[in-house]
């Protein structure tokens, strides 16, 4: 082999370090359980509700399911971050308003139990905690948190690696198999909502006492009449 030869082999290899050198991902859970505690919106797909359904769970999740207007024009289906701040009862205009992306970095996922710092399904989370923080774009894996502390932790076999990928490029496939299908979880989703209203409003018809049930009957007099007129 010529002189010329060597050193184009040496800077091709060189080359091929340095990429596998940058690719090169190795990540071990630390159970820090951060993404449980500051994640912003959960996405969650189709393949997960039908898992849900398979195991008998279902039920278990749909009050915590919404939709979101990500900052980017795309909506999806999520697992509604849950407020630990703000324990006032809120009224029905928030319930339908929309909360900022950094509102929601400020809360914690709802099936995140706190005091016991653990997930409450876990064996049934859905397909994005699965691979957090690995995503694929439809071109390239991403990394989403540069901050999670389980990035760089060795010891993750290629079997690992290989499943965390698969689930990274299946969440990519099944995100847009969901959005397609938001229509019809939307229509879903906003009648259970009326349904909670209507609940909510009987019980506290219920637990009103008869003078603050008379003043609203008045109330309710008061605005047929003026129809009337
Ligand atoms: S995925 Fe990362 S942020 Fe989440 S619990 Fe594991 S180490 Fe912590
Ligand atoms: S579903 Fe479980 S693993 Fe996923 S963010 Fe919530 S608590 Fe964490």
């Amino acid at each position: 082999m010529t002189e010329e030869k060597k050193d184009e082999n040496n800077n091709n290899q060189k080359e091929k370090s340095e990429t596998e050198e940058k690719t090169k991902f190795t990540f071990k859970c630390t159970r820090c359980d951060n993404c449980c505690l500051k994640r912003g919106p959960i996405p969650i797909t189709q393949w997960d509700l039908e898992i849900w359904a398979k195991n008998g769970v279902l039920a278990n999740f749909l009050p915590y399911l919404g939709i979101y207007n990500n900052p980017n024009g795309t909506m999806d289906l999520i697992l509604k971050p849950f407020s630990t701040k703000d324990t006032k009862k809120k009224d029905v205009e928030d319930i339908f308003s929309q909360p900022t992306i950094e509102d929601l970095f400020e809360e914690k996922c709802p099936l995140y139990n706190k005091e016991d710092k653990k997930c409450l399904v876990y064996n049934n989370r859905p397909l994005s905690c699965q691979t957090y923080p690995l995503e694929y774009n439809g071109k390239n894996y991403t990394i989403v948190d540069n901050e999670c502390p389980g990035i760089g932790q060795e010891g993750m076999t290629k079997e690992e690696l290989k499943l965390m990928r698969d689930i990274a490029q299946k969440i990519n496939y099944e995100l847009t198999r969901t959005r397609i299908s938001l229509p019809v979880f939307s229509q879903i989703l906003s009648q259970k909502i009326m349904i909670d209203l209507m609940r909510q409003n009987m019980e506290a018809m219920s637990k009103m006492s008869e003078e603050d049930r008379s003043k609203l009957d008045e109330i309710f007099k008061k605005s047929e009449s003026n129809k009337e007129n």
